[in-house]
């Protein structure tokens, strides 16, 4: 398998690469967003035979052909059964009926941050950390968190001798529950740190480290960010799996997702592309409304974020949405380049009659505001005793506009759990929901933080001191393997 950049063909657009090189490097050097030459397809009998198998046998076949010699098999399957062994649940994403509404709930947030992010981060940790090791390299992570990426990575990456990890976060601006679940990570390769500033302000240091092209090589930084290909690769297979359980692939199902960076409901477009019925899907969104008025317009507009009781979808760009605009530019990379050059300096992007009547058969879309989100947490809890959070509301009211076929089951991606945003449904139901017993003491942890003025030298000289001190302790434990191609 062979990957390309969605900007392939313009300037300064790598050759095809492989898994491997697609997994270290996050972006194209083409500022485009890779993804496989062609789509894996699975045939009605290949996707039958996977009824009734395990999750991680479903993700070891569904993933298999992406892959390539990246890892041989019996290391693939250990790296899956390890990543999904971190899970609550060996079904690792339970699909749960709502009565007999047809609508049903994919539950992704039994991974160790509460969040549906662990479903693809605590495998891209693992592959990250055995293809560094087998390359005798080490990789430092810089990114920036509004809550639960960051908590998401940290645990994907903690104790990993190939791997430090600088997450920054805007100090006093991410909930109790998100913060302490990134710096109560004491290990020695996790450094979290709090920006005097905001989210934004995070982001744009995150961006610079990456800019300062000296600064990059000498720490070989690399991101973990939504628009990484291995993420939307593990995020795939539930959508299998969930099919699966509801008779594919004699029986289609349509899905719904609560959507920010459109990541999550991409791979079920892939899932789709890959042979699996799935007759639509219904992308659900808060006041921060792009896409849905992508959808109804044909323009794709920026504004300024709006923030709300979903924070995890305060988004002002989808950046994987560029994924889908290379199909709809009949995957001409240069014409697609041309597109996003212009959208950066106008602010909007616009598509043909043509495109958006394609994309309109296959995706609805709804937005909620956070009025409309309590109403529908009480809704869920009063007609089918289930507490979700705000995110899965907004998808789970969403959905219930959109049925075009009353016997198609309707999949509502849960994609975080309630505790996680405890005071949002507290405000619902009159209930604070209480933590899983294994993150009960998350209160009482111990936090390792570091505070950062909004200033990029400060930033580089934090890593560049950290990475120093860090080198001369563990010498000793540096990977010695040597690259073997
Ligand atoms: C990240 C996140 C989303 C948005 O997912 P995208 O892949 O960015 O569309 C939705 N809900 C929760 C709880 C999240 O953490």
């Amino acid at each position: 398998m062979r990957y390309i950049s969605t900007r392939h063909g313009s300037q300064g657009s790598p050759a095809p690469l492989n898994f491997e090189e697609v997994m270290l490097a996050g972006l194209a050097r083409d500022g485009g967003l890779y993804l496989p030459e062609s789509w894996p397809h699975f045939s009605k009998a290949e996707i039958a035979a996977l009824q009734g198998k395990p999750y991680v046998e479903v993700a070891f076949q569904v993933m298999r052909p992406f892959v390539g010699t990246a890892f041989d098999e019996p290391t693939f399957r250990r790296l899956i059964a390890e990543a999904y062994a971190s899970f609550e649940t060996p079904d690792v994403a339970p699909l749960k009926a709502l009565g007999d509404s047809g609508l049903h709930l994919l539950e992704l947030f039994h991974g160790p941050t509460l969040a549906f992010k662990d479903v693809a981060l605590q495998l891209l940790g693992r592959m990250l950390d055995h293809t560094l090791v087998q390359r005798g390299q080490h990789a430092t992570i810089v990114g920036a968190t509004s809550g639960d990426t960051g908590s998401a990575a940290i645990e994907a990456v903690r104790d990993r001798k190939t791997i430090d990890i600088f997450m920054l976060h805007p100090h006093g601006r991410v909930s109790e529950v998100q913060r302490r679940q990134m710096t109560t990570v004491l290990a020695p390769n996790v450094h979290n740190i709090a920006v005097q500033g905001t989210f934004d302000d995070c982001q744009d240091l995150a961006k610079a480290c990456f800019n300062d092209l000296a600064f990059r090589d000498r720490h070989a930084l690399t991101a973990v960010n939504s628009i990484n290909f291995a993420r939307v690769m593990a995020q795939i297979v539930y959508y299998f799996w969930a099919a699966l359980k509801l008779g594919a692939p004699d029986r289609p199902v349509a899905f719904t997702v609560p959507t920010g960076n459109f990541g999550n409901v991409y791979a079920g477009y892939a899932a789709r592309q890959m042979g699996l019925p799935i007759s639509h899907f219904v992308v659900a969104a808060n006041a921060n409304d792009i896409l849905p008025r992508f959808f109804e317009r044909g323009a794709m507009t920026m504004t300024g974020v709006t923030p709300t009781l979903s924070p995890s979808m305060d988004i002002q760009i989808s950046s994987n949405f560029e994924r889908l605009l290379f199909d709809l530019y009949s995957r001409d990379g240069k014409a697609l380049a041309e597109a996003m050059t212009v959208f950066r300096a106008t602010g909007t992007l616009k598509v043909g009659a043509n495109a958006l009547g394609g994309v309109r058969a296959l995706f609805d879309s709804g937005r909620l505001d956070d009025e409309g989100t309590l109403v529908a947490i009480a809704d869920c809890r009063k007609r089918f005793g289930e507490i979700i959070d705000p995110h899965t509301a907004i998808g789970y009211a969403i959905a219930q506009q959109h049925r075009r076929d009353a016997a198609v089951p309707m999949i509502v991606l849960a994609t975080a759990h309630p505790a996680k945003f405890p005071d949002a449904v507290e405000k619902a139901i009159g209930l604070r929901p209480v933590l899983p017993p294994r993150l009960a003491d998350l209160y009482e942890r111990t936090e390792r933080v570091e505070g950062l003025p909004n200033d990029i030298a400060a930033l580089e000289s934090l890593i560049d001191d950290r990475m120093a001190a860090h080198d001369g302790s563990r010498v000793a434990g540096r990977p010695q393997v040597k690259v073997s191609t």
